[in-house]
Protein backbone atom coordinates (compact mmCIF):
# COMPACT_ATOMS: atom_id res chain seq x y z
CA UNK A 1 0.00 0.00 0.00
CA UNK A 2 1.67 3.10 -0.90
CA UNK A 3 1.65 5.87 2.37
CA UNK A 4 -0.22 8.92 1.75
CA UNK A 5 2.13 12.04 0.86
CA UNK A 6 2.12 14.70 2.60
CA UNK A 7 1.49 18.23 0.68
CA UNK A 8 0.66 15.54 -2.26
CA UNK A 9 -1.12 17.52 -5.04
CA UNK A 10 -4.20 15.16 -4.51
CA UNK A 11 -7.01 14.85 -7.22
CA UNK A 12 -10.10 15.23 -5.06
CA UNK A 13 -9.70 15.95 -0.95
CA UNK A 14 -8.80 12.73 0.95
CA UNK A 15 -11.39 11.36 2.80
CA UNK A 16 -12.58 12.24 6.24
CA UNK A 17 -10.67 9.61 9.24
CA UNK A 18 -13.40 9.06 11.55
CA UNK A 19 -13.15 9.25 14.91
CA UNK A 20 -13.96 8.47 18.48
CA UNK A 21 -13.54 10.48 21.81
CA UNK A 22 -11.59 8.89 24.28
CA UNK A 23 -13.17 9.13 27.48
CA UNK A 24 -12.00 11.74 30.27
CA UNK A 25 -10.04 13.31 28.34
CA UNK A 26 -10.18 15.64 24.78
CA UNK A 27 -7.91 12.97 22.31
CA UNK A 28 -9.61 11.26 19.79
CA UNK A 29 -9.14 7.77 18.47
CA UNK A 30 -8.87 7.75 14.68
CA UNK A 31 -10.67 4.62 13.20
CA UNK A 32 -9.12 2.37 10.90
CA UNK A 33 -11.12 -0.81 9.95
CA UNK A 34 -14.17 -2.31 11.77
CA UNK A 35 -14.36 -5.92 12.37
CA UNK A 36 -17.74 -7.74 13.37
CA UNK A 37 -17.95 -11.26 14.99
CA UNK A 38 -20.90 -13.03 14.32
CA UNK A 39 -23.09 -15.40 16.99
CA UNK A 40 -20.07 -14.71 19.55
CA UNK A 41 -22.99 -16.14 22.23
CA UNK A 42 -25.04 -19.26 22.23
CA UNK A 43 -28.49 -17.73 23.38
CA UNK A 44 -28.59 -15.08 20.94
CA UNK A 45 -27.23 -18.09 18.35
CA UNK A 46 -30.49 -20.08 19.35
CA UNK A 47 -32.68 -16.97 18.70
CA UNK A 48 -31.18 -16.74 15.34
CA UNK A 49 -32.00 -20.36 14.60
CA UNK A 50 -28.54 -21.94 14.83
CA UNK A 51 -26.58 -24.61 16.97
CA UNK A 52 -24.85 -22.55 19.98
CA UNK A 53 -21.67 -25.05 19.47
CA UNK A 54 -18.29 -23.46 19.52
CA UNK A 55 -17.74 -22.96 15.85
CA UNK A 56 -14.70 -21.24 14.61
CA UNK A 57 -15.34 -17.69 15.21
CA UNK A 58 -16.28 -15.66 11.55
CA UNK A 59 -16.08 -12.24 10.37
CA UNK A 60 -17.69 -9.34 8.28
CA UNK A 61 -17.02 -5.81 8.26
CA UNK A 62 -18.37 -2.54 8.20
CA UNK A 63 -16.92 0.65 6.66
CA UNK A 64 -15.42 3.46 8.85
CA UNK A 65 -18.25 5.65 7.58
CA UNK A 66 -20.79 3.44 9.13
CA UNK A 67 -19.62 5.17 12.51
CA UNK A 68 -22.06 7.23 14.67
CA UNK A 69 -21.01 8.99 18.07
CA UNK A 70 -23.48 9.86 20.59
CA UNK A 71 -24.36 13.18 19.79
CA UNK A 72 -25.98 12.29 16.51
CA UNK A 73 -29.01 9.68 15.74
CA UNK A 74 -29.93 7.34 13.92
CA UNK A 75 -31.27 7.87 10.96
CA UNK A 76 -33.57 4.91 9.97
CA UNK A 77 -31.90 3.59 7.13
CA UNK A 78 -33.79 2.74 3.27
CA UNK A 79 -34.80 0.01 1.59
CA UNK A 80 -36.03 -1.68 4.95
CA UNK A 81 -38.86 -2.55 7.31
CA UNK A 82 -36.88 -4.52 10.22
CA UNK A 83 -33.68 -2.77 11.36
CA UNK A 84 -32.24 -4.65 14.38
CA UNK A 85 -30.26 -3.50 17.55
CA UNK A 86 -27.10 -5.67 18.71
CA UNK A 87 -25.16 -4.06 21.47
CA UNK A 88 -22.28 -5.53 21.73
CA UNK A 89 -18.12 -4.49 23.48
CA UNK A 90 -16.20 -2.79 21.02
CA UNK A 91 -12.43 -3.41 21.54
CA UNK A 92 -9.87 -1.12 19.84
CA UNK A 93 -6.68 -1.49 19.15
CA UNK A 94 -3.26 0.55 19.16
CA UNK A 95 -0.96 -1.71 17.68
CA UNK A 96 -1.34 -4.75 15.25
CA UNK A 97 0.19 -7.61 13.59
CA UNK A 98 -0.06 -10.94 11.85
CA UNK A 99 -0.10 -14.07 13.70
CA UNK A 100 -0.31 -12.73 17.18
CA UNK A 101 -0.92 -14.46 20.46
CA UNK A 102 -3.44 -13.97 22.99
CA UNK A 103 -1.17 -12.45 25.05
CA UNK A 104 0.17 -10.07 22.27
CA UNK A 105 -3.43 -9.54 21.34
CA UNK A 106 -4.42 -8.28 24.55
CA UNK A 107 -1.25 -5.91 24.97
CA UNK A 108 -2.18 -4.80 21.49
CA UNK A 109 -5.62 -3.12 22.76
CA UNK A 110 -6.04 0.30 23.48
CA UNK A 111 -9.49 0.48 25.05
CA UNK A 112 -12.90 -0.97 25.01
CA UNK A 113 -16.50 0.61 23.76
CA UNK A 114 -20.08 0.17 23.68
CA UNK A 115 -21.34 -0.46 20.48
CA UNK A 116 -24.34 -1.12 18.62
CA UNK A 117 -23.92 -3.50 15.37
CA UNK A 118 -27.17 -2.18 13.46
CA UNK A 119 -28.79 -4.64 11.13
CA UNK A 120 -31.25 -4.50 8.12
CA UNK A 121 -32.40 -7.80 9.45
CA UNK A 122 -35.40 -8.63 6.41
CA UNK A 123 -32.21 -7.67 3.99
CA UNK A 124 -29.62 -10.06 5.87
CA UNK A 125 -32.10 -12.88 6.18
CA UNK A 126 -32.85 -12.50 1.93
CA UNK A 127 -29.22 -11.98 1.08
CA UNK A 128 -28.39 -14.92 3.51
CA UNK A 129 -31.36 -17.63 2.08
CA UNK A 130 -29.60 -16.49 -1.52
CA UNK A 131 -26.35 -17.07 0.00
CA UNK A 132 -25.11 -13.52 -1.09
CA UNK A 133 -22.59 -11.34 1.05
CA UNK A 134 -24.55 -9.35 4.06
CA UNK A 135 -22.49 -5.80 2.79
CA UNK A 136 -25.77 -3.97 2.68
CA UNK A 137 -27.88 -5.58 5.55
CA UNK A 138 -24.73 -4.44 7.77
CA UNK A 139 -23.04 -2.01 6.16
CA UNK A 140 -24.75 1.35 5.64
CA UNK A 141 -24.56 4.53 7.17
CA UNK A 142 -24.41 5.14 10.73
CA UNK A 143 -24.78 1.40 11.29
CA UNK A 144 -22.07 1.35 13.78
CA UNK A 145 -22.95 2.96 16.41
CA UNK A 146 -20.31 3.67 18.98
CA UNK A 147 -19.91 5.02 22.58
CA UNK A 148 -16.20 7.07 23.86
CA UNK A 149 -13.60 4.70 24.28
CA UNK A 150 -12.51 3.83 27.71
CA UNK A 151 -8.62 3.43 27.79
CA UNK A 152 -7.32 -0.40 28.96
CA UNK A 153 -4.74 1.86 30.88
CA UNK A 154 -7.88 3.25 33.11
CA UNK A 155 -10.26 -0.25 33.20
CA UNK A 156 -7.94 -3.06 32.40
CA UNK A 157 -9.44 -5.78 29.97
CA UNK A 158 -12.80 -6.47 31.07
CA UNK A 159 -13.36 -10.51 30.94
CA UNK A 160 -17.14 -9.77 33.01
CA UNK A 161 -19.90 -7.42 33.52
CA UNK A 162 -23.52 -6.96 32.22
CA UNK A 163 -24.05 -6.32 29.06
CA UNK A 164 -27.43 -4.53 28.09
CA UNK A 165 -29.83 -2.35 25.93
CA UNK A 166 -33.13 -0.94 27.16
CA UNK A 167 -35.67 0.31 24.43
CA UNK A 168 -37.60 3.32 25.76
CA UNK A 169 -37.60 2.02 29.64
CA UNK A 170 -37.84 -1.19 28.22
CA UNK A 171 -35.05 -3.45 28.90
CA UNK A 172 -34.37 -5.90 25.73
CA UNK A 173 -30.87 -7.45 25.74
CA UNK A 174 -29.25 -8.63 28.48
CA UNK A 175 -25.92 -11.01 28.63
CA UNK A 176 -22.60 -10.99 30.68
CA UNK A 177 -19.27 -10.64 28.97
CA UNK A 178 -18.50 -14.01 30.46
CA UNK A 179 -21.10 -15.31 28.01
CA UNK A 180 -18.97 -14.74 25.08
CA UNK A 181 -18.53 -18.33 23.35
CA UNK A 182 -15.20 -16.62 21.82
CA UNK A 183 -13.08 -14.14 24.70
CA UNK A 184 -11.19 -10.89 23.07
CA UNK A 185 -7.76 -12.14 22.77
CA UNK A 186 -8.60 -15.46 20.74
CA UNK A 187 -10.91 -13.04 18.46
CA UNK A 188 -8.01 -10.85 18.05
CA UNK A 189 -5.36 -13.74 17.65
CA UNK A 190 -7.71 -15.45 15.51
CA UNK A 191 -8.36 -12.34 13.33
CA UNK A 192 -5.07 -11.63 12.56
CA UNK A 193 -4.40 -14.76 11.27
CA UNK A 194 -6.24 -13.40 8.15
CA UNK A 195 -5.48 -9.95 8.27
CA UNK A 196 -2.56 -7.85 9.20
CA UNK A 197 -4.45 -5.88 11.92
CA UNK A 198 -3.29 -2.14 12.19
CA UNK A 199 -3.94 0.49 14.76
CA UNK A 200 -7.50 1.97 14.75
CA UNK A 201 -8.79 -1.07 13.46
CA UNK A 202 -12.12 -1.97 15.95
CA UNK A 203 -13.86 -5.48 16.84
CA UNK A 204 -17.28 -5.06 17.21
CA UNK A 205 -17.41 -8.55 19.54
CA UNK A 206 -21.05 -10.11 19.29
CA UNK A 207 -24.11 -9.57 20.72
CA UNK A 208 -26.21 -11.12 23.75
CA UNK A 209 -29.87 -12.58 23.02
CA UNK A 210 -32.77 -10.35 22.89
CA UNK A 211 -32.56 -8.28 19.46
CA UNK A 212 -34.95 -6.86 17.81
CA UNK A 213 -36.54 -4.09 15.55
CA UNK A 214 -36.47 -0.40 16.07
CA UNK A 215 -38.43 2.24 14.99
CA UNK A 216 -38.44 6.00 14.64
CA UNK A 217 -38.80 7.94 17.89
CA UNK A 218 -36.76 4.74 19.24
CA UNK A 219 -33.98 5.90 22.33
CA UNK A 220 -31.70 3.28 22.53
CA UNK A 221 -29.75 3.29 25.85
CA UNK A 222 -26.91 0.63 26.06
CA UNK A 223 -24.19 -0.23 29.28
CA UNK A 224 -22.00 -2.52 29.92
CA UNK A 225 -20.39 -3.01 33.03
CA UNK A 226 -16.47 -1.01 33.80
CA UNK A 227 -16.84 0.03 29.62
CA UNK A 228 -19.28 3.12 30.19
CA UNK A 229 -23.16 3.41 28.31
CA UNK A 230 -24.26 4.45 24.86
CA UNK A 231 -27.75 6.31 24.23
CA UNK A 232 -28.72 6.77 20.51
CA UNK A 233 -32.11 7.74 19.43
CA UNK A 234 -33.75 6.80 16.05
CA UNK A 235 -35.21 8.81 13.82
MN1 LIG B 1 -23.48 -8.35 15.61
Amino acid sequence: MMKPKINANYVITPGIIPCLQVLGSSDYYPVNRIFCVGRNYAKHSVEMGYDPEREEPFFFQKSTNSILVESEDFIYPEKTIEVHHEVELVVALKAGGKNLSRSEATSNIYGYAVGLDMTRRDLQTELKSMGRPWEISKSFDGSAPCSAIARAEDIGHPTKGEISLTKNGLRCQDGDLQQMIWKVPEIIAYLSEFFTLMPGDLVFTGTPSGVGAVQRGDKLKCAIDGVGTLTIGVV
